[in-house]
């Protein structure tokens, strides 16, 4: 009241830079929570006689009670990758958190495990880091595997926005140096569940691409196995969540009153010196082939973000894009280390304009012709057919550019028409 009266008087640019020195003196711990999965994915979920648990319901339940309780303490601010059953993409996610700054990404999940039996049990709590055993693995193939069907990832990959210094994170940022943090909170996190009487099964490493695209430390909490009986009736219940909630509060506490101090004295240091960035985007050539692989195919040797170009009959399938050299670099590194050993990095120019020849989307390959009421004949109008050696070749659409072309493949995709292949037609 006394300030108001104060500013609202004179001394309004005083008292401006008063708010403005007393506000950044007591910086907020930020942190990103986000609830696992969400809408048309529900993540992993069991039947038993007391209902349908689901992992997007649960880690949902489990965020809006964490976030509440941090919310009532004035040293943090919350940030939510989703408040309702909806998904946002996996870049979504990590975008967002590297956007706001966080000091700290939780994100939240419900385990199960392969085997029938359901002896499985407990709550695990993961660091980013190299895969080490098969188990954990499994956590991250089931956990990855979202990307696998999620376009607007691959769109973001596929048409890299130069504009867009985030989508540049996901490569650039060494999780390494958050590797000691992340460890801290996971290890306060596990003790926090076990001394509340749940099975701890410990902190672990696993190669996640949700943390190992956070700028930040970040953890990502199985918080139970929905397979496990046990674990599904606590998991449901209010009061397994609350409890599971302030468990994971108590640990957040802990951490941020050690990092609290160290966080408001160490400015945030610049990203050491600022690479500039080159003319032409780089992509990485794995193979050229005759054969026609879609995505997430084995073939890729594990590897992401493949956008496969048509010339001359021949499939080339380029992994990744890059203005930057260091990433790029990194990039050919990441391929040949999967095994592409005659890997090279291809400059491709941003928005250029081809001079002669054009992008077409090739929908569909067969031995036989697709029937009037095919879904992509009754969905596509002007889809041009063409047959060579016994084989018909359907195409769609024509762009002078390759960011028109990937564009025109998103739509197509929303349709539900999807692997279509871009074409370069040479005329
Ligand atoms: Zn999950």
């Amino acid at each position: 009241m006394m300030i108001t009266k104060f500013c609202f008087k004179k001394y309004f640019v005083i008292c401006f830079l008063m708010i403005f020195f007393v506000s950044s003196a007591q910086k907020k711990f930020t942190i990103v929570l986000d609830a696992g999965h969400g809408g048309h994915d529900v993540g992993a979920t069991r039947n038993y006689d007391f209902g349908t648990p689901q992992e997007k319901d649960i880690t949902l339940n489990i965020v809006l009670k964490l976030g509440k309780m941090l919310e009532e303490n004035k040293n943090f601010r919350v940030i939510y990758t989703r408040k309702t059953d909806m998904y946002p993409s996996l870049t979504e996610r990590t975008n967002l958190a590297n956007r706001s700054k966080a000091d700290l990404f939780m994100s939240i999940h419900v385990n199960s495990s392969a085997s029938k039996s359901a002896t499985a049990r407990g709550t695990e709590t993961f660091v980013q880091g190299p895969n080490q055993n098969r188990e954990n693995l499994e956590v991250a193939k089931k956990e990855n595997d979202v990307i696998y069907l999620d376009a607007k990832d691959r769109e973001v990959f596929a048409s890299y926005d130069p504009s867009s210094p985030e989508s540049l994170i996901a490569l650039k940022i060494q999780q390494g140096k958050y590797l000691e943090r992340s460890l801290h909170i996971g290890s306060f996190i596990e003790e926090n569940f076990e001394k509340g009487g749940r099975f701890s099964r410990g902190v672990k490493q696993a190669n996640l691409h949700i943390l190992r695209m956070s700028a930040m430390p970040s953890v990502l909490i199985e918080t139970g196995f929905v397979n496990n009986y046990e674990d599904a009736v606590f998991l449901s219940s209010d009061e397994g969540q609350r409890k599971t909630a302030t468990q994971i509060y108590n640990a957040v506490l802990k951490y941020a009153s050690k990092n609290l101090v160290a966080a408001a004295e160490e400015p945030r240091k610049k990203q050491e010196k600022k690479e500039m960035p080159l003319k032409n985007d780089f992509r990485i050539l794995l193979m050229s082939t005759p054969i026609k692989y879609n995505y997430g195919d084995p073939a890729f040797k594990g590897l992401n973000y493949i956008l496969p170009i048509k010339e001359n009959g021949l499939y080339k399938y380029y992994y990744a894009v890059t203005n930057l050299a260091s990433v790029r670099d990194a990039n050919l590194k990441t391929a040949r280390d999967a095994g592409f050993r005659n890997a090279t990095s291809v400059g491709f120019v941003p928005f250029q304009t081809l001079r002669s020849g054009s992008y077409t989307l090739e929908v569909y390959v067969g031995k036989d012709r697709l029937p009037s009421d095919s879904y992509i004949l009754k969905n596509l109008k002007d889809v041009k057919r063409e047959k060579a050696n016994g084989v018909f070749y359907y195409t769609y659409g024509s762009e002078k550019t390759l960011e028109a072309i990937v564009k025109l493949q998103k739509s197509l995709e929303e349709k539900g028409i999807k692997n279509s292949v871009i074409q370069k037609l040479n005329k």
